[in-house]
């Protein structure tokens, strides 16, 4: 097997399939040989675990996985790449390749059908222009996945594993720490990709337990409350809930005294647990 991190392989391949990158479809190819490899190891995949890859690319990634892992399904919806994904992952008999988009792909049935009962990990260096809602389509569906492994842009990464109730967090930070336990594992330079990025990035882990990290009534209502209360991050709660969620001022004041939440609070200063209370008495809010 080529070393598929070295430069000259990758140009060598892209060259003998007259490949053009495409920019919309974010195509920065890592070509650190050092990423790859701890990236497999750090996603806690082994022999009994299937992984689930986001854009394999021409298989970098993919390669040091089918290393380790059981079983890999990488989705790539560039379907220019699947005959080079042929070439460069043709010795593995443990990997599948998928000609989709991950936006619209059933997951669900995907990781049924093709892990059964093996353990299942994700591992990606996701496109960077739909980060967020692939890792939020990622832990809303409640899929059978004990750990998220991306790439992402360093300032992505950094507002994901923001502690809750500081400056850095955001509607991203609480929403991820409400489905995982997201943690900072390495940065990558953007000279470690080809075309190099105008930014660095960082590669991050989710850890799933088997419940949510604060118990709500309604799942719902907390997201849209965390969404409303960092919609308007730098106003007071009041003005911010009352934008988002399309009620008085008055009410959203009374929501929040319920909660034992001072009026004067910011989204930012909030904890998991306060989110909590306020979700719920917004959900139960004109009903009792
Ligand atoms: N894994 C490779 C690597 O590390 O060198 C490539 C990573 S590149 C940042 C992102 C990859 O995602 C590209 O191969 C791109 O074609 C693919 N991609 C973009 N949008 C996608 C989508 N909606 N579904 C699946 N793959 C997608």
């Amino acid at each position: 097997m080529e070393n598929l991190s070295n430069i000259g392989t990758i140009k060598d391949i892209l060259l003998k399939n007259g490949f053009s990158f495409s920019k919309s479809l974010g195509q920065n190819f890592l070509i650190n040989p050092t990423v790859c490899p701890r990236m497999a190891e750090l996603s806690t995949a082994d022999d009994e675990t299937g992984v689930l890859e986001i854009g394999p690319g021409i298989g970098v990634l993919t390669n040091e996985l089918a290393k380790i892992a059981k079983k890999i399904v990488a989705v790539e919806l560039d379907k220019r790449l699947i005959p080079v994904l042929g070439q460069t992952l043709g010795e593995y008999d443990n990997v599948k390749i998928i000609n989709g988009d991950v936006m619209k792909i059933d997951l669900k049935s995907l990781i049924e059908q093709e892990f059964g009962n093996m353990r299942v990990v994700v591992c990606a260096n996701l496109p960077y222009y739909i980060t967020s809602p692939v890792i939020m389509r990622l832990l809303e569906e409640n899929l059978p996945v004990s750990a998220i492994t991306v790439m992402v842009q360093k300032e992505a990464g950094q507002r994901i594993c923001a502690k809750v109730g500081t400056r850095s967090s955001g509607a991203l930070t609480v929403a991820v720490n409400y489905y995982s336990k997201p943690s900072m594992l390495f940065e990558v330079s953007a000279g470690s990709f080809m075309p190099a990025p105008k930014v660095d990035s960082c590669v991050i882990r989710m850890d799933i337990g088997d419940n949510p990290t604060v118990e709500v009534k309604d799942r719902a209502s907390f997201l849209k409350i965390v969404k409303s209360a960092f919609g308007q991050r730098r106003k007071t709660l009041p003005n911010a809930l009352s934008a988002g969620l399309g009620i008085s001022k008055q009410s959203v004041s009374e929501i929040l005294n319920k909660s034992q939440v001072p009026l004067n609070s910011r989204a930012e200063q909030l904890t998991m647990e306060q989110f909590g209370v306020i979700a719920d008495n917004y959900y139960t809010f004109g009903k009792e």
